[in-house]
């Protein structure tokens, strides 16, 4: 061990941490290392030797929450259809969307797709520094600092996971993570080490990517392999025999629990041609919130009302619908309803129920029938059904305006993952629907209700 002089207990801007001698002779010989091993066993990566502002714009926007083997495929794709930040301001949001299809999280591809936008409206550069790569939507300090660093040689410090955990280790900062003194601390220790990275001759973006390397390599959360180190002997945490110990667990972050409606209404005849072809109705959540902009089959809450008629998917269709009559006045006919059983997903701090429920709409006599365990048939009486909404005629259509009415308020909207009203409504066919952007969630709702309606698969 290079730790010179016996370690002791300390305090540091309200954060515990052992407190070595550190002199800045010391530190620079840890830059030093740092940079020498990044350059000799850094990963290969399509973003790695990338200088251009945007691609380490799109890269590192990507890279949250999401693993480097999950982004390569998407960058890759990302980059071919939009090489810059004009043809990304450009591209309408559907297809920006549709792009970023299974990464989740979308609001990052929104806010990508918003700040292009205000790039070009304001003359189409890329901002210069990190100040200004920090007031664009969806760029935090991390990535203001990841981008100012790499692309633009910045001197300044981009602190993610990996950092955090590194820099917990090395000057073994004690406190909870989620206090702020933890953060002013591994800020303070952050920014100083970047700060000096010009005058041991290293570049500032091969040090920001250094400490992210060896958190993801070798600095990592469980088993860090202290052997292969190249900071060790700077190394607070290895000094102490506290490496397992730090940096703490995050207190846990309460997931909430929430139960829904997938609504697949169909209708047949509503298509050209001269029968015409099942039709769906989807909706697109606004722009803001929770999969903004995505289309999906409507989701409504659940209500415990529905329990008593779990066996009776018709009647929990009847309610939902209720009192609904076409163009012409004539009540609507449910032909068939069927509730499957149910999808289970999870966001970050919500777990969603989703109980799948298919309505048919009768496309001409309101005739029922009853198919398989949980479906089962309407009492409505017999009545000549006629299409009442035709593509553009939207806004009159007695179904859009029923789930409309009985949407959720803000507060239990916000609470069970769905939007208080959806922006935008459309009937389209299985094969258009496939052409939307969807969420991964709705992926599985699809496969769930195909699987359901072929039952010689089962
Ligand atoms: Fe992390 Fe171990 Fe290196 Fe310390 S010595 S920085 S704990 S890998």
């Amino acid at each position: 061990m290079g730790v010179s002089g016996g370690a002791k207990k300390g305090v540091s801007g309200g954060a515990r941490e052992i407190d070595l001698p550190r002199t800045t002779d010391s530190e620079d010989r840890l830059r030093a290392a740092l940079l020498d091993w990044y350059a000799a066993n850094k990963r290969v990566l399509p973003w790695r030797d990338e200088r251009d502002p945007y691609a380490i714009w799109v890269s590192e926007i990507m890279l949250q929450q999401t693993r480097v083997a999950a982004v390569i495929p998407y960058y890759e794709r990302w980059m071919a259809l939009f090489p810059d930040v004009a043809t990304l301001a450009e591209a309408p949001l559907e297809a920006v969307l549709g792009a970023w299809q299974g990464l989740g999280y979308y609001s990052r591809a929104r806010n990508l797709h918003r700040a292009a936008r205000a790039i070009a409206a304001d003359g189409g550069a890329l901002p210069a520094d990190r100040a200004a790569w920090r007031a664009l939507p969806g760029v935090g300090a991390y990535t203001a600092g990841a981008i100012a660093s790499i692309a633009l040689g910045e001197p300044v410090a981009a602190v993610d996971g990996n950092v955090k955990r590194v820099l917990a280790r090395l000057y073994a900062v004690d406190a909870d993570p989620a206090r702020v003194a933890f953060r002013r601390a591994i800020e303070t220790h952050a920014d100083r080490l970047a700060a000096g990275v010009p005058a041991v001759g290293g570049a500032p973006g091969d040090w920001t990517q250094a400490l992210m390397e060896l958190g993801a390599t070798v600095c990592v959360a469980r088993g860090p392999r202290c052997e292969q180190c190249p900071v060790a002997a700077w190394c607070a945490a290895l000094a102490v025999g506290r490496v397992d110990e730090l940096p703490r667990p995050a207190a846990r972050s309460r997931v909430r629990e929430s139960r829904v409606l997938a609504l697949r209404i169909a209708r047949p005849g509503l298509g050209e041609g001269p029968d015409g072809s099942e039709h769906l109705l989807v909706a697109r959540r606004p722009p803001e919130g929770l999969l903004g902009g995505l289309w999906e089959l409507p989701l409504v809450p659940w209500d415990p009302g529905y329990e008593t008629g779990r066996d009776e998917p018709a009647a929990i269709a009847h309610t939902l619908l209720d009192g609904l009559r076409d163009g012409s006045g004539a009540k609507l006919a449910i032909h068939e309803a069927l509730l499957l059983p149910p999808v289970e997903h999870v966001f970050s701090h919500l777990r969603l129920s989703v109980e799948p429920l298919a309505i048919t709409l009768a496309a001409g006599r309101g005739g029922c029938s009853s198919r398989g365990d949980r479906s089962s048939s309407g009492d409505h009486s017999a009545a000549d059904i006629r299409p009442v909404a035709r593509y553009g005629q939207l806004d009159r259509d007695p179904i859009v305006a029923v789930l409309r009415e009985g949407g959720p308020d803000a507060a239990s909207a916000r609470r069970a993952g769905l939007p208080v009203a959806y922006e935008t409504w459309r009937w389209v066919t299985r094969e258009e629907l496939a052409e939307l952007a969807t969420s991964v969630l709705m992926d599985k709702l699809v496969r769930a209700f195909e699987h359901a309606a072929r039952p010689q698969d089962r």
